[in-house]
């Protein structure tokens, strides 16, 4: 029994002295006689293959426990596995293997015996000092491999991301450009699709939250600082990574940055070990939505006007294919509304918000997603998406309902527009015809089948910027989509507004 447990307690002792003990490995460079080397207690052996002008280069030597934890991305992979391998073991001697760069070419011819000093001890003794601690040697492998692997995988991850945020500080560190000289330079010398997606990530990871500035279908708009400019961050909940991803795909488009388009500076997804943060960061406009902006002001006739003018240039920038290598597909945005406008400091508005939009491939006719027919906001969609008369296959369908979006943006906006001091109070369409939450229901019944539309007031026949915004409005509202203007068409109706305007002035 005492004979036992003192076997017992060797054994323990013994296994443990076997994990933690230096190793004696095999050691190509070293100048000692018989060419070994020593590790220090928790170090290891290693060996390793490098295809060298085609032929194998074989090295082997030991690694102290400092190094290991420095190196255990050394011990643990190769991202060549065709140009290097490397191994780390930990018994004696045990990189005297010999490893190759290809399976099929592996010989065992210099696998020399290990020289394992055995113990002069009975075959039950022999036997429990060999099959025990080679199980528990198991185990502490299997351990150890686990815990390195983690740790090979934190430290991958890490040092990847730490070597490409560099690289990207590299990019921007040479520069004390601002944002928009960045992105300008940036996206003419680049793709025409904007920051490159290293900058984009340094960017986003030292920008600071100030504020949060708005909710939207997902998560929060935020205003941030970068380089004590604001920007704006759009953070996105985790379950949302779709729509975050197809965002930024879409503000990535080829050609597609444009004075009245909200102006994307980069997207990131940041892994802080329990959750990602899906980050879309963009120019910041002070001023909020347009939605935001009538609730508080009115504006003037010339404001409208410039208000209209951008709207409608933003739009018809998106609904334009322009051909050629430096092409643009033609996107519909499908979320036309005056929350998903932004009203700029120089009194100009862009576009934001290009969650929904598709894109057309005119080679092949086809939309670029599976474009499920009721998205957007129930208030703004045009009669033939309530009645679901759409035709999904043709993308000039998608435009058309953009542009009786457009129509309603303009009520909204014309509604403001103060006149020798008379203006109406901000509403949205359909106020007084539906209720505050309207459904599908309720907005088909009142726009399809009564045919209703937002009223227009007789007093905007005394200005002609209104009474023009009126007849627009109307020929952005017709049931049938086919007859609706284009936006170009919008753009330059109102336009000529002006040009009729400066010349009385
Ligand atoms: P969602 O897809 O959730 O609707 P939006 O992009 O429309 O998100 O943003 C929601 C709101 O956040 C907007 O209506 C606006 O008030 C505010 N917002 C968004 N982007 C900006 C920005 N760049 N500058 C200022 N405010 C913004
Ligand atoms: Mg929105």
């Amino acid at each position: 029994m005492t004979r036992t447990r003192t076997m017992e307690a060797a054994l323990i002792f013994l296994s443990i002295a076997h994990l933690t003990a230096a190793l004696r490995c095999v050691c190509q460079l070293c100048t000692t006689t018989n060419h070994t080397c020593d590790t220090g207690a928790d170090g290891a052996c290693w060996s390793s293959v490098m295809l060298v002008d085609g032929m194998e280069k074989t090295d082997r030597s030991c690694m102290s426990p400092a190094e290991m934890k420095a190196e255990n991305v050394y011990c643990f992979s190769s991202r060549m596995p065709n140009v290097v391998k490397r191994n780390c073991c930990k018994t004696d001697f045990c990189n005297n293997e010999t490893l190759h760069i290809h399976p099929g070419s592996f010989d065992n011819s210099d696998n020399k015996k290990r020289p394992l000093e055995e113990p002069a001890w009975g075959r039950l003794e022999l036997a429990l000092v060999i099959l025990v601690p080679s199980c528990l040697l198991c185990v502490g492998i299997v351990v150890g491999v686990f815990a390195i692997l983690g740790q090979g995988c934190a430290y991958n991850r890490t040092h990847k991301q730490d070597a490409e945020e560099a690289l990207g500080d590299q990019m921007l560190m040479s520069t004390d450009k601002c944002l928009k000289d960045l992105i300008y330079d940036m996206s003419t010398s680049g793709s025409g699709s904007g920051l490159p997606l290293l900058v984009q990530r340094t960017i986003a990871r030292t920008i600071v939250l100030q504020e949060s500035i708005g909710k939207g279908r997902f998560g929060e708009v935020w205003r941030g600082k970068w380089r004590g400019e604001d920007v704006a961050v759009k953070i996105f909940s985790s379950r949302d990574e779709r729509s975050w991803f197809r965002e930024a795909e879409i503000y990535q488009t080829i050609m597609l940055r444009h004075e009245n388009i909200l102006g994307f500076i980069g997207a990131d997804n940041k892994d802080n070990g329990s959750w990602t943060q899906l980050w879309l960061v963009s120019e910041y406009h002070e001023h909020g939505s347009l939605f935001d902006y009538l609730n508080r002001y009115t504006v003037s006739v010339e404001g409208m006007i410039v208000y209209a003018v951008s709207i409608a240039s933003g739009l018809a920038h998106l609904h334009m294919e322009i051909i050629g290598t430096q092409g643009k597909p033609a996107i519909a945005h499908r979320d036309i509304k005056s929350k998903n406008v932004l009203v700029k400091k120089n009194g100009t508005a862009v576009i934001a918000d290009l969650g929904l939009a598709v894109k057309h491939d005119s080679n092949t006719n086809t939309i670029d997603i599976p474009s499920n027919h009721r998205v957007g906001t129930k208030r703004y969609m045009a009669p033939e998406i309530l009645d679901e008369t759409i035709n999904m296959r043709s993308f000039e369908t998608f435009k058309r309902a953009d542009i009786y979006a457009l129509g309603l943006v303009f009520w909204e906006l014309a509604r403001r527009c103060s006149v020798r001091g008379l203006h109406e109070d901000f509403q949205l369409p359909y106020y007084d015809l539906v209720p505050s939450d309207p459904s599908i229901e309720d907005m088909r019944k009142v726009v399809c089948d009564q045919k209703l539309r937002p009223n227009i007031p007789n007093q905007w026949q005394s200005c002609e910027a209104l009474r023009v915004m009126g007849k627009l409005m109307r020929e952005c509202w017709y049931a049938n989509a086919a007859a609706r203007l284009t936006a170009l068409r919008v753009k330059k109706t109102i336009s000529q507004v002006i040009v009729i305007k400066d010349i009385k002035d």
